[in-house]
């Protein structure tokens, strides 16, 4: 479908030119997608920017997350990348503190912070997230958009180009472009594979054995290839088809949860002219609130799961009443409550609870990680069977001990049987000696008179110290023989 197939029915003496006179940016009728155009093929977004209000926070926001992210895995906390997920040694750093796969605890504390989290921003902020946060939305508006607008122009010339045929200068226009996005996702693909491998490992092994970091190079090629596919061609269709966050958001968001919302009331009835006449509304139906929208939603059809929350039709709709010598906010951030007459209620039983829930998780998180021990350590059952009669009549366990030193120095453990005290136990390593924050296990056998068995179960409480003032008791069943010597069952 052309562009004119959307053209806008309101005109008249005095009228206000579409902003941008581009009819073409004005969304299509309410049963396509804004993504779709009537012939199904898809209908690419060139929003325009106006550096407005919320523009200007975003771009802060967005260029602290963007040194976020190339930095942490370059400042180094207690000998470590500040975020680093060290798959190969199965343990992860985070700001100085070392996570191991067995803290099952503390690993579930923190993603319980984070369902909660997410759910309270969702149901008080809306998708502030996405639209001022959102990685994708953070590095489509504020790097690929701006790079392309320097390579192409602005979005009429871009449209321009796009409506061309295929030429030699079309082609230089586009291989260049493809070109800078490529070199930018390489760079932004090689630091994500430094969060998993550390710069200080990845950037002497590329540069001196590249042969030898094969997985991270094709890593580094698969993700690169993703971040030119997302953010050259996919864009908004990440938010608007693929991304559930937005799904989820429907199910958290109440009638007060803020929202990015035209004023009806005072927008309508549309008229394109610079008075205002009595009756008319406020709304200029100049379409640059649509022209603005990185998702091509027409904000004045009410509340739409593709809008995102940019707030771009804000500062864009802002920026036409200045020049009207109008009031702002016929677009703004609201609730449906507020929208409907009422006050906004910021606190309601609802995200309260989650208010509540995120402190309780933040706060567990917060003390497990103040009282973690310097070691943490484990008893298993060892061996094919549970356990066997000795020649002697004395019944032997199977164990395995895991030692997991959460200190950054190595630890000398010891194991002694507490009680019963006629229990022997041999490990296979004595002391056991565990590196700064390694993993060890070693094998032991607990030897226990048969006359400590009571249905076929015998208590034990071994007691583990280290040289590092680590203690720890630990209670273990034994089994053995349900029956009196001689009966064995
Ligand atoms: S409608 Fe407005 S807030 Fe929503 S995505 Fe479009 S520009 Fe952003
Ligand atoms: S809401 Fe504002 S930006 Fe959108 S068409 Fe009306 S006057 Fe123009």
């Amino acid at each position: 479908m052309s562009a004119s197939a959307y053209p806008s029915d309101r005109s008249g003496p005095g009228a206000v030119a579409p902003s941008h006179d581009r009819v073409f940016d004005v969304a299509p009728p309410d049963e396509l997608l804004y993504s779709l155009s009537a012939d199904g093929k898809r209908r690419f977004m060139h929003p325009v920017v106006h550096k407005g209000h919320y523009w200007r926070i975003r771009r802060r926001i967005a260029a602290a997350l963007m040194v976020m992210f190339f930095a942490l895995p370059l400042i180094r906390v207690g000998g470590y990348p500040a975020v680093f997920f060290d798959l190969a040694a199965r343990r992860t750093h985070l700001f100085g503190t070392t996570f191991h796969p067995t803290e099952s605890v503390v690993l579930f504390a923190f993603g319980f912070a984070v369902v909660v989290t997410v759910f309270f921003v969702g149901s008080t902020f809306g998708r502030v997230w996405c639209g001022f946060g959102c990685p994708q939305t953070v590095y489509l508006e504020f790097l690929f958009r701006p790079i392309e607008a320097w390579i192409e122009g602005g979005p009429a010339r871009q449209r321009g180009l796009n409506r061309e045929p295929w030429s030699p200068r079309k082609i230089r226009i586009k291989a260049f472009k493809y070109g800078v996005f490529g070199l930018i996702a390489l760079v932004m693909a090689t630091n994500f594979v430094a969060y998993f491998t550390s710069w200080s490992a990845l950037g002497p092994g590329l540069l001196h054995a590249p042969w030898q970091w094969t997985s991270a190079l094709f890593t580094i090629a698969a993700v690169a290839g993703l971040i030119v596919f997302d953010f050259g061609w996919f864009r908004d269709q990440m938010c608007t088809i693929a991304c559930p966050y937005g799904r989820l958001q429907n199910v958290l968001a109440d009638t007060d949860t803020l929202l990015v919302a035209y004023d009806t009331a005072r927008g309508e009835p549309r008229t394109r002219s610079r008075e205002l006449r009595p009756g008319a509304g406020a709304c200029v139906d100049c379409n640059a609130c649509v022209a603005a929208c990185p998702t091509g939603v027409d904000i004045r059809r009410g509340l739409q799961v593709e809008c995102i929350g940019t707030a771009q039709c804000v500062d864009a709709c802002d920026e036409v009443m200045r020049k009207l010598g109008r009031p702002t906010g016929l677009i703004t951030f609201t609730s449906e409550r507020a929208q409907h007459g009422g006050s906004h209620r910021l606190w309601r039983p609802r995200n309260l609870a989650y208010l509540a829930l995120m402190v309780v998780a933040w706060g567990a998180f917060a003390v497990l990680i103040a009282t973690r021990a310097d070691a943490l350590v484990e008893v298993v059952r060892g061996g094919r069977e549970p356990y066997r009669v000795l020649n002697s009549g004395d019944v032997a366990n199977q164990q395995r001990f895991r030692f997991t030193n959460q200190l950054q120095e190595p630890q000398r453990f010891t194991i002694e049987v507490l009680e019963p005290r006629d229990i022997s136990l041999v490990t296979s390593e004595s002391p056991v000696v565990v590196a700064g924050e390694q993993v060890v296990t070693v094998n032991a056998v607990a030897t226990v008179p048969r006359r400590r068995f009571t249905d076929g179960q015998a208590n034990v409480r071994y007691l583990v110290t280290s040289d590092r003032g680590f203690r720890q008791e630990i209670d273990f069943l034994l089994l053995g023989p349900f029956g009196p010597p001689g009966e064995v069952r």
